[in-house]
């Protein structure tokens, strides 16, 4: 029997994504027994777009994309892998909701070339040079390069079959999709491939452990100020996500004193992560008095999930 073939492409993405499939460690000699690989770009696999093209329709298994949609190139490269991929898998939250880089929807394009390229101390561009889509390089060379769109995710582009949230995706988890797709065990079409367990559920701080009922929280601190090494993170004030958010990572920050920040992406049956974690976190605190001392809410809320969300409209530049 052939092997599913299997193709990954990388975006708007930082390429953690691939380490973490790299960092199946053991299981990865078992994945590359069990699949074909295609096409792996630009990271792992030395082929060209062509050789990818060059592909039928429809004749690769799965396709996993990772990292966001920046440019006009990844535009081209979602639509390609959607082509030729029967399965095709958001991986990771930059393709799934936006990612924290997805922030840069915050500002237009003109004003981030202009702070990147100009409005720094460290840069040394005195003809205030901005990148262009097409130049002449030597006054003979054409040079022409992607150009910038907002961020948008991979649903935003063409069909996805299945997300996986995490920033990058924890490798268990990882070997636990790879165990679902080998063996056919897929939830339904447009599903979150996902426990389905909220960070809370697998968190070791979690006051239901110690049999006690969770209490408001009476204050708002930041991590700056030290976070305490036992109990819940959130009652003491530190605005965890822990409560809204998938736990496929089994609560791999609050187990390092560090609060929840949402990159394991929304529970099921969640529209719009940000606005369920705002609802959370109002809930819980003691009085409303505390929202005005939340630092940079959007920052916090927002944080993985902009692009995604039904905010991105309002602020589309
Ligand atoms: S989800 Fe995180 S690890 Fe993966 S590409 Fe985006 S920033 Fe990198
Ligand atoms: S709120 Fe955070 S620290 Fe508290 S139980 Fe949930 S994940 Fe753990
Ligand atoms: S605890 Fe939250 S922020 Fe940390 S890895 Fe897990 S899902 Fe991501």
């Amino acid at each position: 029997m052939s092997k599913p073939k299997l193709a990954y492409y990388l975006a708007g993405g930082c390429a953690g994504c691939d380490i973490s499939i790299v960092d199946l460690a053991d299981y990865l000699v078992d994945v590359l027994e069990a699949v074909e690989i295609v096409f792996f770009a630009p990271t792992l696999v030395d082929i060209k777009y062509q050789d990818f093209e060059a592909l039928p329709d429809g004749s690769v298994d799965i396709g996993f994309f990772s990292g966001n949609i920046r440019n006009t190139e990844h535009e081209y490269m979602a639509k390609l892998m959607r082509q030729k991929c029967k399965i095709l898998i958001a991986f990771g939250i930059c393709a799934s909701l936006g990612g924290i880089k997805g922030l840069v929807n915050l500002y237009s394009n003109q004003e981030l070339l202009e702070k990147a390229y100009k409005n720094t101390f460290s840069t040394d561009n005195l003809e205030g040079v901005l990148p262009e889509p097409k130049c002449i390089v030597d006054g003979k060379y054409e040079l022409e390069l992607p150009e910038l769109t907002s961020v948008r995710t991979l649903d935003q582009v063409v069909e996805v079959d299945y997300y996986i949230g995490g920033c990058p995706p924890h490798y268990h988890h990882v070997k636990k999709a790879f165990i679902a797709l080998l063996e056919g065990k897929l939830p339904s079409k447009g599903s979150w491939i996902t426990m389905g367990h909220a960070v809370c559920e697998v968190c070791p701080r979690n006051p239901v452990f110690q049999e006690r009922p969770k209490e408001y929280v009476k204050e708002v601190k930041r991590t700056i100020e030290g976070s305490p090494e036992e109990g819940c993170l959130l009652e003491a004030g530190y605005l965890c996500l822990g409560p809204v958010t998938q736990g496929d990572c089994g609560a791999l920050c609050p187990k390092v004193n560090i609060p929840c920040r949402g990159c394991g992406g929304p529970l099921p049956g969640t529209k719009d992560y940000a606005v369920s974690a705002m609802n959370t976190i109002a809930t819980i605190l003691e009085n409303k008095e505390l929202i005005n001392k939340i630092p940079a809410p959007v920052l916090l809320f927002y944080r993985y999930s902009l692009p995604g969300s039904a905010l991105r409209k309002k602020i589309k530049k």
